[in-house]
Protein backbone atom coordinates (compact mmCIF):
# COMPACT_ATOMS: atom_id res chain seq x y z
CA UNK A 1 0.00 0.00 0.00
CA UNK A 2 1.00 3.63 -0.40
CA UNK A 3 1.29 6.28 2.13
CA UNK A 4 0.01 8.80 -0.69
CA UNK A 5 -3.74 9.55 -1.38
CA UNK A 6 -4.46 8.91 -4.40
CA UNK A 7 -4.14 12.07 -5.88
CA UNK A 8 -2.81 14.98 -4.25
CA UNK A 9 -5.60 17.44 -4.24
CA UNK A 10 -5.14 20.38 -2.60
CA UNK A 11 -1.80 19.94 -1.67
CA UNK A 12 -0.57 22.78 0.61
CA UNK A 13 -3.81 24.52 -0.99
CA UNK A 14 -6.68 26.31 0.34
CA UNK A 15 -10.14 25.63 -1.12
CA UNK A 16 -12.20 29.59 -1.97
CA UNK A 17 -14.30 30.72 -4.15
CA UNK A 18 -14.09 27.53 -6.08
CA UNK A 19 -10.86 27.17 -6.65
CA UNK A 20 -7.42 25.71 -4.90
CA UNK A 21 -4.98 28.26 -3.97
CA UNK A 22 -2.18 29.09 -1.62
CA UNK A 23 -2.71 30.47 1.56
CA UNK A 24 -1.76 34.73 1.54
CA UNK A 25 1.43 33.44 3.53
CA UNK A 26 1.79 31.05 1.31
CA UNK A 27 2.98 29.00 4.16
CA UNK A 28 2.78 25.40 4.53
CA UNK A 29 3.33 22.29 7.39
CA UNK A 30 3.50 19.20 7.51
CA UNK A 31 0.65 16.44 8.00
CA UNK A 32 1.71 13.60 9.86
CA UNK A 33 0.99 9.79 9.25
CA UNK A 34 0.09 8.70 12.89
CA UNK A 35 0.79 5.36 11.51
CA UNK A 36 4.34 5.78 10.53
CA UNK A 37 4.93 9.57 11.68
CA UNK A 38 5.77 10.06 8.12
CA UNK A 39 4.29 13.67 6.01
CA UNK A 40 1.96 12.16 4.06
CA UNK A 41 1.78 15.72 2.30
CA UNK A 42 2.05 19.36 2.89
CA UNK A 43 -1.32 20.99 3.92
CA UNK A 44 -1.90 25.31 2.92
CA UNK A 45 -1.76 27.06 6.62
CA UNK A 46 -4.45 29.63 6.26
CA UNK A 47 -4.67 32.68 8.50
CA UNK A 48 -7.40 35.48 9.73
CA UNK A 49 -7.12 36.75 5.92
CA UNK A 50 -7.71 34.07 4.27
CA UNK A 51 -10.36 33.15 6.73
CA UNK A 52 -11.96 36.58 5.09
CA UNK A 53 -11.54 36.06 1.54
CA UNK A 54 -13.40 32.64 1.99
CA UNK A 55 -16.09 34.32 3.95
CA UNK A 56 -16.50 37.30 1.45
CA UNK A 57 -16.37 34.55 -1.30
CA UNK A 58 -19.46 32.88 0.76
CA UNK A 59 -20.84 35.99 1.59
CA UNK A 60 -21.67 36.91 -1.98
CA UNK A 61 -22.73 33.43 -3.30
CA UNK A 62 -25.64 34.08 -0.36
CA UNK A 63 -26.42 37.33 -1.14
CA UNK A 64 -26.05 37.36 -5.35
CA UNK A 65 -27.33 33.48 -4.87
CA UNK A 66 -28.25 31.67 -7.17
CA UNK A 67 -28.04 29.45 -4.21
CA UNK A 68 -30.30 29.88 -1.50
CA UNK A 69 -33.28 30.92 -4.32
CA UNK A 70 -32.53 27.89 -6.40
CA UNK A 71 -35.45 26.17 -7.21
CA UNK A 72 -35.47 23.05 -4.87
CA UNK A 73 -35.34 20.49 -7.21
CA UNK A 74 -31.92 21.97 -8.82
CA UNK A 75 -30.02 22.35 -5.50
CA UNK A 76 -31.32 18.91 -4.18
CA UNK A 77 -29.98 17.40 -7.61
CA UNK A 78 -26.34 18.91 -6.67
CA UNK A 79 -26.40 17.04 -3.17
CA UNK A 80 -27.40 14.13 -5.03
CA UNK A 81 -24.62 14.33 -7.45
CA UNK A 82 -22.17 15.24 -4.40
CA UNK A 83 -22.94 11.99 -2.86
CA UNK A 84 -22.70 10.01 -6.18
CA UNK A 85 -18.85 12.00 -6.80
CA UNK A 86 -18.26 10.40 -2.92
CA UNK A 87 -18.84 6.97 -3.90
CA UNK A 88 -16.90 7.28 -6.71
CA UNK A 89 -14.30 8.73 -5.13
CA UNK A 90 -14.59 6.03 -2.47
CA UNK A 91 -11.23 4.96 -2.05
CA UNK A 92 -9.52 8.06 -2.17
CA UNK A 93 -11.42 9.21 0.51
CA UNK A 94 -10.75 6.22 2.66
CA UNK A 95 -6.99 5.85 2.47
CA UNK A 96 -6.91 9.86 3.21
CA UNK A 97 -9.09 9.39 6.20
CA UNK A 98 -6.86 6.00 7.04
CA UNK A 99 -3.84 7.58 6.51
CA UNK A 100 -4.44 11.52 8.41
CA UNK A 101 -6.41 9.46 11.84
CA UNK A 102 -5.10 5.89 11.71
CA UNK A 103 -8.58 4.00 11.34
CA UNK A 104 -8.59 1.27 10.08
CA UNK A 105 -9.32 1.10 6.00
CA UNK A 106 -12.23 -1.35 6.61
CA UNK A 107 -13.60 1.85 8.75
CA UNK A 108 -13.15 4.12 6.72
CA UNK A 109 -14.39 2.24 3.70
CA UNK A 110 -17.53 0.76 5.65
CA UNK A 111 -18.68 3.77 7.62
CA UNK A 112 -16.80 7.32 6.84
CA UNK A 113 -17.15 7.35 3.50
CA UNK A 114 -20.35 4.99 3.07
CA UNK A 115 -21.96 7.43 5.37
CA UNK A 116 -21.10 10.62 4.13
CA UNK A 117 -22.47 9.81 0.67
CA UNK A 118 -26.15 8.76 2.50
CA UNK A 119 -26.29 11.82 4.77
CA UNK A 120 -26.04 13.61 1.37
CA UNK A 121 -28.78 11.92 -0.36
CA UNK A 122 -30.54 12.00 3.15
CA UNK A 123 -31.00 15.88 3.19
CA UNK A 124 -30.67 16.17 -1.19
CA UNK A 125 -34.70 14.05 -0.34
CA UNK A 126 -35.57 16.98 1.83
CA UNK A 127 -34.66 19.92 -0.15
CA UNK A 128 -38.33 19.64 -1.40
CA UNK A 129 -40.19 19.21 1.75
CA UNK A 130 -39.33 22.75 3.49
CA UNK A 131 -42.69 23.57 4.20
CA UNK A 132 -43.56 26.82 6.04
CA UNK A 133 -47.66 26.73 7.16
CA UNK A 134 -50.49 28.94 6.21
CA UNK A 135 -51.99 29.99 10.03
CA UNK A 136 -55.75 31.09 10.95
CA UNK A 137 -55.77 35.11 10.59
CA UNK A 138 -59.27 35.77 10.13
CA UNK A 139 -61.06 36.53 7.12
CA UNK A 140 -59.68 39.35 5.23
CA UNK A 141 -56.24 38.47 5.88
CA UNK A 142 -53.39 35.66 5.06
CA UNK A 143 -50.59 34.66 7.32
CA UNK A 144 -47.75 32.00 6.53
CA UNK A 145 -44.53 31.20 7.33
CA UNK A 146 -41.29 30.60 5.28
CA UNK A 147 -38.37 29.07 6.06
CA UNK A 148 -35.38 30.50 5.61
CA UNK A 149 -31.74 30.08 5.03
CA UNK A 150 -28.94 31.52 7.60
CA UNK A 151 -26.57 33.39 5.91
CA UNK A 152 -22.84 32.34 5.45
CA UNK A 153 -22.06 29.06 7.96
CA UNK A 154 -18.91 28.61 10.04
CA UNK A 155 -18.22 24.75 10.08
CA UNK A 156 -15.41 23.73 12.62
CA UNK A 157 -14.62 20.19 13.19
CA UNK A 158 -12.65 18.12 15.57
CA UNK A 159 -9.77 15.35 14.44
CA UNK A 160 -11.46 11.94 14.90
CA UNK A 161 -14.14 11.76 12.10
CA UNK A 162 -13.26 14.35 9.83
CA UNK A 163 -15.67 13.70 6.86
CA UNK A 164 -18.51 12.09 8.76
CA UNK A 165 -18.08 15.76 10.89
CA UNK A 166 -18.17 18.07 8.25
CA UNK A 167 -20.96 16.10 5.96
CA UNK A 168 -23.17 16.25 9.23
CA UNK A 169 -22.98 19.86 9.10
CA UNK A 170 -22.72 20.69 4.97
CA UNK A 171 -25.19 18.81 4.44
CA UNK A 172 -28.01 20.15 6.16
CA UNK A 173 -26.74 23.60 5.71
CA UNK A 174 -26.31 23.47 1.96
CA UNK A 175 -29.87 21.79 1.97
CA UNK A 176 -31.22 24.65 4.07
CA UNK A 177 -29.72 26.93 1.02
CA UNK A 178 -26.81 28.36 3.21
CA UNK A 179 -22.86 28.91 2.23
CA UNK A 180 -20.20 27.52 4.19
CA UNK A 181 -16.92 27.97 5.36
CA UNK A 182 -15.25 25.00 6.74
CA UNK A 183 -12.20 24.51 8.86
CA UNK A 184 -10.96 20.97 9.50
CA UNK A 185 -8.75 20.26 12.72
CA UNK A 186 -5.10 21.46 11.91
CA UNK A 187 -4.11 17.32 12.06
CA UNK A 188 -6.56 16.19 9.27
CA UNK A 189 -7.60 18.15 6.86
CA UNK A 190 -7.56 15.40 4.06
CA UNK A 191 -10.45 14.34 3.00
CA UNK A 192 -12.50 18.36 3.52
CA UNK A 193 -10.14 19.00 0.99
CA UNK A 194 -10.69 16.05 -1.49
CA UNK A 195 -14.54 16.80 -0.85
CA UNK A 196 -14.18 19.99 -1.79
CA UNK A 197 -13.07 19.02 -5.64
CA UNK A 198 -15.70 16.44 -5.94
CA UNK A 199 -18.53 19.61 -4.82
CA UNK A 200 -17.54 21.59 -6.85
CA UNK A 201 -17.63 18.60 -10.09
CA UNK A 202 -20.97 18.09 -9.22
CA UNK A 203 -22.04 21.75 -9.96
CA UNK A 204 -22.03 23.50 -6.94
CA UNK A 205 -21.72 26.91 -7.89
CA UNK A 206 -18.70 29.07 -6.56
CA UNK A 207 -17.95 30.13 -3.35
CA UNK A 208 -21.29 28.21 -1.57
CA UNK A 209 -18.44 25.95 -0.24
CA UNK A 210 -14.88 26.77 1.02
CA UNK A 211 -12.22 25.64 3.17
CA UNK A 212 -9.61 27.22 4.76
CA UNK A 213 -7.27 24.78 7.14
CA UNK A 214 -5.31 25.81 9.88
CA UNK A 215 -4.78 26.36 13.41
CA UNK A 216 -7.85 26.66 16.15
CA UNK A 217 -6.19 29.27 17.89
CA UNK A 218 -5.63 31.70 14.60
CA UNK A 219 -8.38 30.38 11.80
CA UNK A 220 -10.69 29.08 14.37
CA UNK A 221 -10.84 31.85 16.71
CA UNK A 222 -11.70 34.27 13.94
CA UNK A 223 -14.54 32.47 12.67
CA UNK A 224 -16.40 33.74 15.90
CA UNK A 225 -15.91 37.61 15.91
CA UNK A 226 -15.99 37.67 11.96
CA UNK A 227 -19.18 39.76 11.22
CA UNK A 228 -19.76 38.37 7.93
CA UNK A 229 -20.45 34.66 9.72
CA UNK A 230 -24.54 34.68 10.47
CA UNK A 231 -23.94 31.03 12.18
CA UNK A 232 -21.07 28.57 13.94
CA UNK A 233 -21.57 24.95 14.24
CA UNK A 234 -18.87 23.57 16.14
CA UNK A 235 -17.83 19.99 16.71
CA UNK A 236 -14.92 19.87 19.56
CA UNK A 237 -13.83 19.48 23.21
CA UNK A 238 -16.15 21.10 25.45
CA UNK A 239 -13.53 24.13 26.72
CA UNK A 240 -13.00 25.09 23.21
CA UNK A 241 -16.90 25.34 22.84
CA UNK A 242 -17.07 27.40 25.75
CA UNK A 243 -14.60 29.82 24.43
CA UNK A 244 -15.95 30.44 21.26
CA UNK A 245 -19.72 30.78 22.46
CA UNK A 246 -18.15 33.40 24.50
CA UNK A 247 -15.59 35.20 22.14
CA UNK A 248 -19.29 34.78 18.86
CA UNK A 249 -21.99 36.93 21.86
CA UNK A 250 -19.96 40.19 20.41
CA UNK A 251 -21.58 39.20 17.10
CA UNK A 252 -24.66 37.91 18.24
CA UNK A 253 -23.71 35.12 15.80
CA UNK A 254 -26.17 31.50 16.23
CA UNK A 255 -23.74 28.98 17.84
CA UNK A 256 -24.45 24.78 18.04
CA UNK A 257 -22.16 23.56 19.63
CA UNK A 258 -21.39 19.50 19.77
CA UNK A 259 -19.03 18.97 22.72
CA UNK A 260 -17.20 16.18 24.19
CA UNK A 261 -18.83 13.63 26.81
CA UNK A 262 -17.52 10.63 29.50
CA UNK A 263 -20.59 7.57 28.77
CA UNK A 264 -21.71 5.58 30.84
CA UNK A 265 -22.19 2.24 29.83
CA UNK A 266 -24.88 -0.41 32.48
CA UNK A 267 -24.73 -4.28 32.36
CA UNK A 268 -27.38 -5.55 34.67
CA UNK A 269 -27.54 -8.69 36.13
CA UNK A 270 -30.20 -9.86 33.70
CA UNK A 271 -27.96 -8.82 30.97
CA UNK A 272 -27.02 -11.76 27.96
CA UNK A 273 -23.50 -10.86 29.20
CA UNK A 274 -21.48 -12.35 26.10
CA UNK A 275 -23.34 -9.72 24.01
CA UNK A 276 -22.94 -7.09 26.77
CA UNK A 277 -19.72 -7.51 26.55
CA UNK A 278 -19.08 -7.29 23.21
CA UNK A 279 -20.82 -3.90 22.95
CA UNK A 280 -18.69 -2.77 25.85
CA UNK A 281 -15.65 -3.52 23.83
CA UNK A 282 -16.89 -1.82 20.88
CA UNK A 283 -18.54 0.89 22.85
CA UNK A 284 -14.93 2.19 24.98
CA UNK A 285 -12.46 1.25 22.34
CA UNK A 286 -14.03 2.20 18.91
CA UNK A 287 -11.52 4.13 16.79
CA UNK A 288 -9.28 3.91 19.43
CA UNK A 289 -11.45 5.83 22.35
CA UNK A 290 -11.35 9.14 19.93
CA UNK A 291 -15.21 8.86 19.85
CA UNK A 292 -17.11 11.76 22.10
CA UNK A 293 -19.71 8.92 22.27
CA UNK A 294 -17.60 6.38 23.37
CA UNK A 295 -18.71 4.45 26.51
CA UNK A 296 -15.86 5.12 28.39
CA UNK A 297 -17.16 4.28 31.81
CA UNK A 298 -19.42 0.82 32.40
CA UNK A 299 -21.03 0.40 35.31
CA UNK A 300 -21.29 -3.08 36.17
CA UNK A 301 -23.88 -4.89 38.50
CA UNK A 302 -21.70 -6.29 41.41
CA UNK A 303 -22.65 -9.63 40.78
CA UNK A 304 -21.58 -10.01 37.66
CA UNK A 305 -18.56 -7.43 37.98
CA UNK A 306 -15.67 -10.12 37.84
CA UNK A 307 -17.42 -12.36 34.78
CA UNK A 308 -17.79 -9.09 32.79
CA UNK A 309 -14.25 -7.75 33.54
CA UNK A 310 -12.48 -11.43 32.69
CA UNK A 311 -14.26 -11.65 29.82
CA UNK A 312 -13.43 -8.01 28.55
CA UNK A 313 -9.89 -8.50 29.12
CA UNK A 314 -9.71 -11.14 27.30
CA UNK A 315 -11.05 -9.66 23.88
CA UNK A 316 -8.79 -6.67 24.44
CA UNK A 317 -5.56 -9.12 24.88
CA UNK A 318 -6.48 -10.43 21.60
CA UNK A 319 -7.80 -7.82 19.57
CA UNK A 320 -5.40 -6.72 16.20
CA UNK A 321 -4.06 -4.11 16.79
CA UNK A 322 -1.96 -2.31 14.44
CA UNK A 323 -1.25 -1.27 10.55
CA UNK A 324 -4.44 0.75 9.72
CA UNK A 325 -4.15 -0.25 5.90
CA UNK A 326 -4.29 -3.97 6.82
CA UNK A 327 -7.45 -5.28 6.72
CA UNK A 328 -7.05 -7.70 9.80
CA UNK A 329 -6.18 -4.77 11.74
CA UNK A 330 -9.45 -3.70 14.24
CA UNK A 331 -7.22 -0.52 16.53
CA UNK A 332 -4.95 1.44 14.75
CA UNK A 333 -2.81 4.47 16.34
CA UNK A 334 -4.23 7.08 18.05
CA UNK A 335 -4.17 10.14 15.72
CA UNK A 336 -1.83 12.63 16.57
CA UNK A 337 1.00 12.77 19.00
CA UNK A 338 -0.50 14.70 22.08
CA UNK A 339 -3.34 12.35 22.09
CA UNK A 340 -1.18 9.88 22.83
CA UNK A 341 1.01 11.84 25.25
CA UNK A 342 -2.49 12.56 27.07
CA UNK A 343 -3.53 8.93 27.43
CA UNK A 344 -0.48 8.12 28.74
CA UNK A 345 -0.51 10.69 31.01
CA UNK A 346 -3.79 9.91 32.20
CA UNK A 347 -2.57 6.25 32.67
CA UNK A 348 -0.63 7.80 35.29
CA UNK A 349 -3.29 9.60 36.96
CA UNK A 350 -6.01 6.15 37.51
CA UNK A 351 -2.53 4.81 39.01
CA UNK A 352 -1.61 7.28 41.27
CA UNK A 353 -5.65 7.78 42.30
CA UNK A 354 -5.72 4.24 43.33
CA UNK A 355 -7.34 2.47 40.20
CA UNK A 356 -6.34 -1.44 39.62
CA UNK A 357 -4.73 -1.72 35.82
CA UNK A 358 -6.56 -4.86 34.64
CA UNK A 359 -5.03 -5.07 31.36
CA UNK A 360 -2.84 -3.26 28.96
CA UNK A 361 -1.51 0.05 30.46
CA UNK A 362 1.45 1.24 28.06
CA UNK A 363 1.67 1.57 24.32
CA UNK A 364 2.82 -2.32 23.92
CA UNK A 365 4.67 -1.00 20.97
CA UNK A 366 8.19 -0.29 19.64
CA UNK A 367 8.92 1.77 16.89
CA UNK A 368 6.77 4.96 14.88
CA UNK A 369 3.46 5.39 15.46
CA UNK A 370 0.94 6.56 17.87
CA UNK A 371 -0.16 3.13 19.11
CA UNK A 372 -1.69 2.51 22.97
CA UNK A 373 -3.06 -0.79 23.99
CA UNK A 374 -6.97 -1.19 25.06
CA UNK A 375 -6.70 -0.39 28.92
CA UNK A 376 -9.11 -1.39 30.85
CA UNK A 377 -8.91 0.32 34.98
CA UNK A 378 -10.86 -1.76 37.95
CA UNK A 379 -11.08 -0.24 41.91
CA UNK A 380 -12.18 3.19 40.07
CA UNK A 381 -14.62 5.02 42.47
CA UNK A 382 -17.00 8.13 41.16
CA UNK A 383 -15.15 10.76 41.45
CA UNK A 384 -11.49 9.77 40.47
CA UNK A 385 -10.55 12.02 37.63
CA UNK A 386 -10.16 8.75 35.28
CA UNK A 387 -14.18 8.41 35.60
CA UNK A 388 -14.64 12.47 35.71
CA UNK A 389 -13.08 13.32 32.71
CA UNK A 390 -12.64 12.57 28.99
CA UNK A 391 -9.65 11.28 28.17
CA UNK A 392 -10.50 10.67 24.47
CA UNK A 393 -8.53 7.74 23.99
CA UNK A 394 -8.55 3.83 25.07
CA UNK A 395 -9.17 3.71 28.60
CA UNK A 396 -12.22 2.28 30.31
CA UNK A 397 -12.77 2.56 33.77
CA UNK A 398 -14.91 0.10 35.42
CA UNK A 399 -17.36 0.27 38.22
CA UNK A 400 -19.52 -1.83 40.15
CA UNK A 401 -23.17 -0.81 41.36
CA UNK A 402 -25.64 -2.14 43.55
CA UNK A 403 -28.86 -1.03 42.63
CA UNK A 404 -30.91 0.63 39.29
CA UNK A 405 -30.36 3.98 41.82
CA UNK A 406 -26.70 3.98 42.37
CA UNK A 407 -26.15 3.30 39.32
CA UNK A 408 -28.33 6.26 37.52
CA UNK A 409 -26.37 8.00 39.99
CA UNK A 410 -23.21 7.39 38.87
CA UNK A 411 -23.95 7.31 35.50
CA UNK A 412 -25.21 10.88 36.07
CA UNK A 413 -22.44 11.83 37.82
CA UNK A 414 -20.55 13.90 35.60
CA UNK A 415 -20.74 17.06 33.79
CA UNK A 416 -21.55 15.30 30.52
CA UNK A 417 -24.60 14.07 28.70
CA UNK A 418 -23.40 13.31 25.20
CA UNK A 419 -24.19 9.58 25.25
CA UNK A 420 -25.31 6.36 27.48
CA UNK A 421 -26.53 2.79 27.07
CA UNK A 422 -27.54 -0.16 29.34
CA UNK A 423 -27.74 -3.82 29.06
CA UNK A 424 -31.09 -5.91 30.59
CA UNK A 425 -33.46 -8.24 29.31
CA UNK A 426 -36.31 -6.51 31.12
CA UNK A 427 -38.10 -4.22 28.82
CA UNK A 428 -39.40 -2.35 31.93
CA UNK A 429 -35.98 -1.89 33.17
CA UNK A 430 -34.84 -0.62 30.19
CA UNK A 431 -37.29 2.09 29.55
CA UNK A 432 -37.40 3.39 33.26
CA UNK A 433 -33.60 3.67 32.94
CA UNK A 434 -33.37 5.13 29.80
CA UNK A 435 -35.72 7.94 30.58
CA UNK A 436 -33.20 8.83 33.81
CA UNK A 437 -30.04 9.04 31.98
CA UNK A 438 -29.31 12.65 31.32
CA UNK A 439 -27.49 12.38 27.61
CA UNK A 440 -28.88 13.43 24.62
CA UNK A 441 -28.67 9.19 22.93
CA UNK A 442 -29.07 6.15 25.31
CA UNK A 443 -28.35 2.74 23.69
CA UNK A 444 -30.34 -0.47 24.62
CA UNK A 445 -28.31 -3.41 24.60
CA UNK A 446 -26.70 -2.25 21.50
CA UNK A 447 -23.92 0.87 21.29
CA UNK A 448 -22.71 3.33 18.31
CA UNK A 449 -25.67 2.39 16.38
CA UNK A 450 -27.09 5.70 14.06
CA UNK A 451 -29.52 6.50 11.56
CA UNK A 452 -29.69 8.94 9.36
CA UNK A 453 -32.33 9.79 10.35
CA UNK A 454 -32.05 10.06 14.05
CA UNK A 455 -30.84 13.21 15.01
CA UNK A 456 -27.86 13.36 18.30
CA UNK A 457 -26.60 16.02 20.79
CA UNK A 458 -25.55 16.77 24.21
CA UNK A 459 -27.28 17.17 27.50
CA UNK A 460 -25.83 19.10 30.31
CA UNK A 461 -21.56 20.01 28.98
CA UNK A 462 -21.94 17.94 26.08
CA UNK A 463 -23.90 21.29 23.85
CA UNK A 464 -26.61 22.22 22.44
CA UNK A 465 -27.86 21.60 19.12
CA UNK A 466 -29.00 18.29 17.53
CA UNK A 467 -27.15 16.51 14.18
CA UNK A 468 -29.08 14.57 11.68
CA UNK A 469 -32.02 13.75 11.30
CA UNK A 470 -34.85 16.47 10.72
CA UNK A 471 -33.56 18.27 13.94
CA UNK A 472 -30.39 18.65 11.82
CA UNK A 473 -31.95 20.59 9.27
CA UNK A 474 -33.86 22.80 11.69
CA UNK A 475 -30.50 24.41 13.22
CA UNK A 476 -29.56 25.61 9.36
CA UNK A 477 -32.86 27.81 8.73
CA UNK A 478 -34.57 30.58 10.69
CA UNK A 479 -38.71 30.85 10.39
CA UNK A 480 -40.58 34.46 8.73
CA UNK A 481 -44.06 35.19 8.93
CA UNK A 482 -45.73 36.83 6.27
CA UNK A 483 -49.07 38.98 7.12
CA UNK A 484 -51.18 39.78 3.75
CA UNK A 485 -54.11 41.81 4.06
CA UNK A 486 -56.50 41.08 1.72
CA UNK A 487 -58.90 44.38 2.22
P1 LIG B 1 -10.77 20.80 19.92
O1 LIG B 1 -9.37 20.90 20.34
O2 LIG B 1 -11.80 21.52 20.69
O3 LIG B 1 -10.80 21.25 18.38
C1 LIG B 1 -11.96 21.17 17.60
C2 LIG B 1 -11.85 22.16 16.45
O4 LIG B 1 -11.85 23.48 17.00
C3 LIG B 1 -10.54 22.03 15.67
O5 LIG B 1 -10.80 22.32 14.31
C4 LIG B 1 -9.70 23.12 16.31
O6 LIG B 1 -8.67 23.57 15.47
C5 LIG B 1 -10.72 24.19 16.52
N1 LIG B 1 -10.37 25.22 17.52
C6 LIG B 1 -9.40 25.20 18.46
N2 LIG B 1 -9.43 26.35 19.17
C7 LIG B 1 -10.43 27.10 18.66
C8 LIG B 1 -10.96 28.39 18.97
N3 LIG B 1 -10.46 29.14 19.95
N4 LIG B 1 -12.02 28.84 18.25
C9 LIG B 1 -12.56 28.09 17.27
N5 LIG B 1 -12.09 26.87 16.92
C10 LIG B 1 -11.04 26.38 17.62
O7 LIG B 1 -11.22 19.27 19.85
P2 LIG B 1 -10.42 18.04 19.25
O8 LIG B 1 -9.33 17.67 20.20
O9 LIG B 1 -10.10 18.29 17.84
O10 LIG B 1 -11.56 16.92 19.26
C11 LIG B 1 -11.86 16.16 20.36
C12 LIG B 1 -13.06 16.71 21.10
O11 LIG B 1 -14.18 16.81 20.22
C13 LIG B 1 -13.49 15.77 22.21
O12 LIG B 1 -13.85 16.55 23.33
C14 LIG B 1 -14.72 15.09 21.62
O13 LIG B 1 -15.62 14.59 22.58
C15 LIG B 1 -15.32 16.20 20.83
N6 LIG B 1 -16.22 15.67 19.82
C16 LIG B 1 -17.56 15.87 19.98
C17 LIG B 1 -18.45 15.32 19.07
C18 LIG B 1 -19.93 15.50 19.24
O14 LIG B 1 -20.68 15.21 18.30
N7 LIG B 1 -20.40 15.96 20.38
C19 LIG B 1 -17.97 14.60 17.97
C20 LIG B 1 -16.60 14.43 17.84
C21 LIG B 1 -15.72 14.97 18.77
P3 LIG B 1 -7.23 22.85 15.40
O15 LIG B 1 -7.40 21.43 15.75
O16 LIG B 1 -6.86 23.03 14.00
O17 LIG B 1 -6.36 23.58 16.33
Amino acid sequence: MTNQPARAVGDGQLFIDGKFGPSDSGKTVEDINPATELPICQVAWGGESDLDRAVQSARRAFDVGPWPTMPGKERAGVLYRIADGIEAAAEDLALRETLDVGKPITFTRGFDVRAAAEIFRYYAGMVEQLEGAARPAGARSLQYTRREPLGVVGAITPFNFPLNLAVNKIAPALAAGNTVVHKPAEQTPLTALKLAEIMAEAGLPEGVHNVVTGDGATVGAAFSVHPGIDKISFTGSTATGKRLIAAAAGTLKRVTVELGGKGANLIFDDADLEAAVQSAFQAAFFNTGQFCMSGSRLLVHRSVHDEVVDRLAAVAESVPIGDPLDEATVLGPLAHRAQLDKVIEYVGIGLAEGAELRSGGSTGHEGPGFYHQPTIFTGVTPEMRVAQEEIFGPILTVLPFDTDEEAVEIANGTPYGLASGLHTQNIRRAHNVAAQLQSGIVWVNTWAQFENSTSFGGYKSSGYGRELGPEGIEEYLQYKTVYINVD
